[in-house]
This record gives C-alpha cells, structure tokens and sequence, in this order.
C-alpha cells in the first residue's frame, strides 16, 4: 500500500509479542507499517521474553477456544514463512478437581478438537514426571511456544513483508489530526492514518500522554510481578503443558507448568504484587519461590527440587482477564492479556488487522469500557 509523503498506514507502539504479530499481519495485507519500541530486541523488561509460553485451547468456553484454535495455523504459517520453529505440540494436561475443568472439555466438544479425560493412574503411567490424584483433561493440541524465537520470527517475518520496525524509539504522545495520527518520539514525529497501542505494561500512561479527539475508555489495568521458576528434570520423560487446578489434593493456589529449554518451569497465576514496570525491583520474592520448591516436592517426581532458579515478567490483568482489543477512531488498543495472551498473538494480530480495516467490531468481551472482576479462566 502507497506512503503519502512518509505517512505510514499504521504505526504500532510496543514491540512485544502482540504489537510485532499485528505489525506481521497488516504487512500481509500489504499495509505500510511502523513499529515503534523502547528498548532493543529481545528485552527482558516486559511480558514476552524467555523460553516458553503454554501453548492450550482448553478455555472455559467456545470464545477463546476458537481464538486459540485459529491461531495454530497462523503460527505454523510463521514458521513456513520464517523457517523458525516456534511451536512445539506436547499435549496438555488439566487436574485438580475435575469441576475445575468440565467447562474446558464441553468447549472442546462443541468445537470438535479432540480430548480424553483420563484416570490418575494412566495418566500418571503417561507422564511420569507429574503426580495426579485426580480425572485429568488432555487434549493434544496443545504445547508450548518457545517465546523470544517467536518474537523474533514475527518480526522478522513483518520486516521481510515491509514493515519498519524500529527500537530503541520511546513514544512520548499521541496526536489526533485530520489526516490520522501523529506519534511523537524523542527525535521524530511519525505520521500515520492510524495508531496501534500495544504497549503492554505501559498501556496506561502512553494512553494518557497522548492528546486524543476520542480517549479509549480503557478498564482497570493491573501490573503484576509474576515470577516463574525452572527446575531440571531428572529424566527424559515427555513434558506435557499443564495446569493443576487448586482443589482436591492440593490445597496452595493453582499452577500452571510445561518443559522448556531451561528445564521445567511452574508458576502461579497472577499472585504477584503491584509494580510500577519503570521502577520494579525484577528480584524474584523468596516465599513465592519457597511456594513452587514445596510445590515440585509434592507433585512433579520429575524434577530436582534443589534445581530452582526463578525469574521475573510483567502480567497486565484487566477486571475480568478479558483482553481489551478495540478501535475508537485511528485508535485501536490492544492490551491487558492478562497473562494468558501470548497464545493467541496471531489470531489477535488478524483482528487488529480487521479492526484497523474496519472490516469487524470488536468482539463484545474485548470492548472498551468499564468491566466487573469476573476470572475468565
Ligand atoms: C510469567 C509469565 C508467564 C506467562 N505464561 C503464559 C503462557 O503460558 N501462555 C500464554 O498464552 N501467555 C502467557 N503469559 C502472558 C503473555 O506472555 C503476555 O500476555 C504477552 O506476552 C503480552 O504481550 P504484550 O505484547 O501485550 O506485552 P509486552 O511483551 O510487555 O510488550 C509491550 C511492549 O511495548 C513496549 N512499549 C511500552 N511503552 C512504549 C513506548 N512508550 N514506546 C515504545 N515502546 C513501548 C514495551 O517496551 C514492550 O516491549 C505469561 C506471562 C508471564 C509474565
């Protein structure tokens, strides 16, 4: 698509993983794009580096487990066109008390992805690095994403298509005109017909520093401190992705897990504190590591407990963990993935890129507006 004198079509801000799939998905569509991030490729200061991310279309309803399901072909895509491995199908496992999981498997069914319920026993014959001691969901496919590759390739991928993706570019405002946007940075002023906010952590404040005709009406973004921790594993079992849910034997939050290239990594959903992205402290808390030790000591015979090592990330979680994917005017926010968006990045790239069109409305659980703290897990 044409450049009026340097006016790109879409300019994005944020270079994470979902900001780098909407930049890959309008430049298929032959759009001219600008990619705008602060820090340079491969950051650690966000929510989409490290080595793996749960790759699942297990969800408590049909909504997201269509949007999971349609982004496996566009990641399968990703990897034809950049020759890059990113997804690797393991299977995943859901156990707990298995009222935690029986909405996941009629969404399953409804959409016909197949899936087994299992007794501990098998399952535990199956994957013996995990300890079960309820009915298990699986359903294969599912897995993990490795994470930095992924980024890369998208935007490697949106590059090799045209767009121009530029770190080390702080966004500073926004300003509506009658032609589109304006994106101030430090050093320059990029013009263009529309703007992408997909700035993660940092949604809030680019929002309120720019000067907008029409202000989203964002909901309330939290940013947590999340702190994921890896443990070696003491065989060459099969790693299934997997989430025990809270209930029946274990009495502690619920825990999300999968292998990875570190080793096995666990984690808590969202319990981490409130942290301002500028000024985090990135040091993992000791009693939440304590937590996954006690918790890779009682269920997963797989791993060396004394093996931990942890790490820090960014979850920015909206009322209801409904992600916000919407447009007002040359505006379209896409944030608040609540820590479970990786999954779907390039599914919610094609809905950018069909926002940004004007070829959709948002769907209804991503609109703008205030929203009631419902979990949507
Ligand atoms: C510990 C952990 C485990 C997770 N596990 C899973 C999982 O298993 N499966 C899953 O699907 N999801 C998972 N997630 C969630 C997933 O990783 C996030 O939803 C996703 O990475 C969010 O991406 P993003 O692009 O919105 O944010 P980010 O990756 O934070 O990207 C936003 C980018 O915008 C840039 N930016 C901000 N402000 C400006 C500015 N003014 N100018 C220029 N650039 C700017 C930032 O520097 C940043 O790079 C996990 C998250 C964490 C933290």
């Amino acid at each position: 698509m044409s450049r009026d004198q340097g006016r790109a079509d879409v300019v994005i801000v944020g270079g994470g993983v979902i900001g780098s799939a909407v930049a890959w998905r309008l430049a298929e569509r032959g759009r001219s794009v600008v990619l705008l991030e602060q820090f340079g490729p491969g950051h650690r200061r966000g929510a989409s580096h490290g080595s793996s991310r749960i790759y699942r279309q297990a969800y408590d309803g049909e909504f997201y487990t269509a949007l999971a399901a349609r982004a496996l072909p566009l990641w399968r895509a990703l990897e034809d066109d950049t020759g890059t491995s990113v997804l690797t199908l393991t299977g995943a496992v859901d156990h707990g008390l298995p009222g935690a999981f029986a909405a996941k498997a009629r969404a399953l069914a409804a959409l016909g992805i197949p899936y087994e319920l299992l007794e501990p026993e098998r399952a535990g014959r199956r994957w013996p690095g995990i300890r079960f001691d309820t009915q298990v969901l699986h359903h294969p496919d599912a897995g993990r994403l490795h994470a930095d590759r992924s980024v890369q390739a998208l935007s490697r991928a949106a590059g090799k298509t045209g767009a121009d993706i530029r770190h080390g570019v702080t966004v500073r405002g926004i300003r509506t005109t009658a032609a589109g946007v304006e994106v101030i940075t430090d050093d320059d002023v990029v013009a263009g017909r529309h703007v992408v906010v997909a700035a993660g952590a940092w949604t809030r404040p680019v929002i309120d520093a720019a000067r907008l005709d029409a202000v989203p009406e964002l909901p309330r973004l939290r940013t947590t401190q999340e702190q994921p921790a890896h443990f070696a594993p003491v065989t060459d079992d099969d790693w299934p992705s997997f989430v025990h849910h809270p209930g029946a034997g274990l009495a502690a939050e619920g825990i999300y897990g999968l292998g990875s290239g570190d080793g096995i990594k666990i984690g808590e959903h969202g319990t981490g504190p409130v942290v301002d992205p500028e000024t985090r402290d990135h040091r993992p808390d000791p009693a939440g590591v304590a937590r996954l030790v006690d918790y890779a000591t009682a269920w997963l015979p797989g791993v060396d407990p004394g093996s931990v090592t942890a790490d820090t990330c960014l979850y920015t979680t909206t009322p209801d963990s409904n992600f916000v994917v919407d447009r007002i005017g040359d505006v379209t926010v896409a944030a608040g993935f609540s820590g479970h968006g990786f999954k779907f990045a390039p599914a919610i790239g094609e809905l950018v890129a069909d926002l940004v069109d004007g070829t959709v409305r948002a769907p209804e659980p991503f609109r703008f507006g205030t929203r009631e703290a419902v979990a949507a897990r």
